[in-house]
């Protein structure tokens, strides 16, 4: 069974103020897109890896895999105007015969080796895809203008993060596109969208995504 990652790191990333996109940002050395790529060259779980740049800067991904040695790393497309428009460059890299593909966002760059196992065993089991998720700890409301409108139950309110893992030809179902999700912030909700059974296993705290300074400075310490 193979199973290929596509890396999606084509946000512009403009919280962070930085002026480069968010992948190239510094942490630690190197780019932050060093990281979650060496993490999945290094997964024994991982068989290739399709990186997804911003327009121009598919030179420097790939000179980064080259200077990291990440032999995985196969190709290096350029991203589109939405995430799932770059997913979707992504996986057309992935090689038809592929069984299962992986979906990354170069944002949550400290993925530890255990979480991609935890979402093959799902597929495993017979599920379309698998999202790590974590509880909800805060209380949550839902609100316009300003003002309250109702505080939701949290118990079934899963916040969800990547990597997501799907079988292929599911997810290249999912991402034709006469499937008009409004606004799908990941993979799942278009294969949700298909009627697709997608599994919620254990996410993990270090799955955290960097969108401010902070968020750097904490993924930093982690490293
Ligand atoms: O914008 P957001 O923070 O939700 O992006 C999540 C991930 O999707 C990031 O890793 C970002 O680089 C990627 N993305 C992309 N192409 C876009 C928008 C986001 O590859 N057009």
């Amino acid at each position: 069974m193979s199973v290929w990652a596509v890396l999606v790191a084509a946000g512009r990333g403009e919280r962070l103020g930085e002026g480069r996109p968010k992948a190239f940002v510094r942490l630690g050395d190197l780019p932050l897109l060093a990281e979650p790529l060496r993490r999945l060259d290094e997964s024994e779980w991982v068989d290739a890896i399709v990186m997804v740049a911003p327009p121009e800067w598919e030179e420097p991904a790939i000179l980064l895999a080259e200077e990291l040695g990440a032999s995985k790393a196969s190709a290096c497309v350029t991203g589109g105007a939405t995430r799932t428009d770059s997913v979707r460059a992504g996986v057309a890299e992935v090689p038809e015969d592929a069984a299962v593909i992986l979906v990354h966002d170069a944002a949550l760059p400290a993925l530890p080796e255990d979480v991609v196992p935890r979402l093959l065993e799902a597929l495993h089991q017979g599920y379309d895809g698998a999202v790590p998720a974590l509880p909800l700890t805060d209380t949550v409301k839902r609100g316009r203008g300003g003002v309250v409108e109702e505080t939701l139950d949290r118990t079934d309110l899963l916040p969800v993060q990547t990597p997501q893992a799907f079988i292929a030809p599911v997810l290249r179902a999912a991402l034709e596109p006469s499937n008009t999700v409004l606004q799908a912030t990941d993979c799942a909700a278009l294969v949700e969208a298909k009627g697709g059974r997608v599994r919620v296993v254990d996410g993990d705290e270090r799955l955290l995504k960097v969108t401010t300074r902070a968020d750097l400075e904490r993924v930093t310490a982690w490293l």
